[in-house]
């Protein structure tokens, strides 16, 4: 399992105003902010749940293969 590398966030917005930082490997929420430049700092300290990478990580060698074989 590779964990170094880069992990990418997803920005929703919401009507509140709020915006939304979530992990594109785990999937969870890990801010949010009313000023999106708040983000980073939640981001940079963002570790992943193991479980739950793998289980994407999984399910994306799941569809690659059954991209590979289709
Ligand atoms: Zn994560």
């Amino acid at each position: 399992m590779c964990l170094s590398r880069r992990i990418h966030f997803y920005h929703r917005s919401n009507r509140d105003g709020t915006t939304e930082s979530i992990c594109s490997r785990c999937f969870l929420r890990v801010a949010r902010e009313f000023q999106a430049s708040e983000l980073a700092r939640y981001e940079i300290a963002h570790v992943c749940d193991p479980a739950k990478v793998f289980d994407v990580s999984q399910n994306a060698e799941a569809t690659a293969s059954g991209l590979r074989a289709g």
